[in-house]
């Protein structure tokens, strides 16, 4: 995950490192590299264009330069500006504080990895002693509903009994009569995708919004698709309000854009990433561990 990124990260900081005495133009040398590596990343242009300024403002205009460590200071701010960047110190627990069955809904374009993250994250909230309902609302794509009743058979997780031809606003709404009245406290909605943003697909995904007020509502993301995702999640947010985003598919070889560029672009907090196919493989994001990860 991010070799490529932090491999030319690591480049730069050896050249910055290997001054005799650092100058303000040799700081300004590195940032023009930072920029170039990041741009590379596909990380969205705004986001590198404050990044570079932010950098810039903190390592030359105090007193960095002057200090005994000069180039690890430099390579400090940098660190601390990308945590920033993606949401460090922020709060990105999922919120379930709401009298149950409280909804998680998972959103996004096909193949990103919904179906996939319903099923780790119903897991995940078992193990913290929950009692997730796995609720199959795509009712488009042929197999979707049996692929999350698969995965709750591995996991031994209940998924509601959805049927193909229902609207799925009204599977959404027994479903949640369902868990009310069989103990279940947690219901994880598998929304339709499609290959692009259509406005069927989001005026229902409004619809079960509107009519089950999910406590979470989540975009799912496919980091391979680079910046372009930016693009897409702001149109979800602009529709659905959306209370977080999880990032997958970073195990494969994403070059970071979007994770780099969700949480400054579109100002919701990256909550998980997927980093792999199994069921277990769903991490809590945490923004100054992604930053050493890239940084080394
Ligand atoms: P959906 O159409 O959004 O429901 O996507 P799926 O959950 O069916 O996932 C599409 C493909 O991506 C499947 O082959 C998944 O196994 C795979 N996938 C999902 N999440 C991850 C991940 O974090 N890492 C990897 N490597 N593959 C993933």
């Amino acid at each position: 995950m991010f070799d490529q990124l932090s491999d030319k990260f690591d480049a730069v900081f050896k050249k910055l490192r290997g001054q005799g005495r650092l100058t303000e133009a040799h700081v300004t040398e590195a940032l023009r590299e930072v920029r170039l590596v990041l741009l590379e990343a596909d990380v969205n242009f705004k986001v590198v264009k404050d990044f570079v300024a932010a950098v810039q403002q903190r390592a030359v205009g105090s007193d960095v330069l002057k200090s005994l460590t000069p180039a690890q200071q430099v390579i400090k701010i940098v660190r601390d500006e990308l945590g920033r960047l993606m949401g460090e110190g922020e709060d990105n627990a999922l919120d379930l504080a709401a009298s149950p069955p409280v909804a998680i809904m998972l959103c996004g374009l096909q193949g990103a990895g919904k179906t996939t993250s319903c099923g780790k994250l119903a897991l995940r909230l078992r193990k913290d002693k929950r009692q997730p309902l796995l609720v199959p609302a795509d009712v488009y794509r042929p197999a979707a509903i049996e692929q999350l009743k698969t995965l709750g058979r591995q996991l031994d997780i209940p998924v509601f009994d959805s049927a193909a031809d229902a609207d799925p606003v009204d599977i959404c709404r027994q479903a949640q009569d369902y868990a009310r009245n069989h103990g279940f406290d947690t219901l994880i909605l598998d929304t339709a995708g499609r290959l692009h943003i259509d406005d069927t697909l989001m005026d229902e995904l409004v619809r079960i919004r509107m009519a089950l007020s999910p406590r979470e509502i989540l975009f799912v993301a496919d980091a391979m698709t680079g910046q372009d995702v930016v693009n897409v999640v702001e149109q979800f947010d602009a529709r659905l309000d959306l209370s977080g985003v999880i990032l997958t598919k970073l195990d494969g070889d994403a070059r970071g854009g979007a994770a780099l560029s969700v949480r400054a672009v579109t100002g919701k907090p990256i909550k998980f990433v997927g980093l792999g196919e199994k069921m277990d493989a769903l991490e809590v994001f945490h923004a100054d561990r992604m930053a050493q990860r890239i940084l080394g």
